[in-house]
């Protein structure tokens, strides 16, 4: 019989906060939506101008749709420092783009999930944006730009694959026209979702 491991019960490996470079310091459950407070886990306390070291000022929140666990939305509510340096006045704000895009509603670990859900599981944007607790065009907008971003302008997109084959169909219709998704099935070397070959393309 397979001998399991057990590690100790860890929120922030759980919720793969670890790889946004966020640590959970807390957690608010409630019946329809769950919050974890987080810190950014790299200090980042150095002047981007002169090099010097920066003075805290005070702590900000970036709050950050994530990857829903059940059916219950889960945001990320980020406390990130703010930094002075002491010899050239500048100020900044740690790095939180391991998390997220820069002004992102939706963490990285949320976008590949939304991603996953249209393209593999064949969620709707709406069942998405549900699950991330956003609204539609912030889901659709996100999900659009991701896969622009990993899959489209991804110039590797293609190694490994040796046959492609497509299926297309009518993702959503707007009074602008109609928008598509394209899976393509392919002998892919990949892992996950970047291991599909996909297109997305908004008709105009
Ligand atoms: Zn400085």
């Amino acid at each position: 019989m397979l001998q399991a491991t057990f590690a100790a019960p860890c929120l922030t490996t759980f919720c793969r906060l670890d790889e946004l470079g966020l640590e959970a310091v807390g957690q608010r459950l409630e019946p329809d939506r769950a919050v974890v407070e987080c810190r950014v886990v790299e200090p980042d306390p150095w002047c981007r101008e002169c090099g010097s070291e920066g003075v805290l000022r005070d702590t900000v929140t970036r709050a950050l749709a994530h990857e829903p666990f059940g059916h219950r939305p889960t945001t990320l509510l980020v406390r990130v420092r703010r930094y002075r340096c002491a010899h050239c006045g500048r100020t900044w704000r740690q790095d939180t783009s391991k998390a997220a895009p820069a002004r992102a509603k939706i963490s990285r670990g949320g976008l590949g999930w939304a991603l996953g859900g249209i393209v593999i599981d064949h969620l709707t944007v709406s069942r998405v944006a549900a699950g991330l607790g956003v609204s539609w065009h912030t889901a659709n907008s996100a999900i659009l730009a991701e896969g622009r971003r990993a899959l489209i302008e991804d110039p590797a997109r293609f190694e490994g694959v040796t046959t492609v084959g497509v299926d297309e169909h009518v993702w959503r219709h707007t009074r602008f026209g109609d928008k598509y998704v394209c899976e393509s099935r392919s002998g892919w070397s990949g892992t996950g979702w970047r291991g599909w070959c996909w297109l997305l393309r908004a008709a105009a």
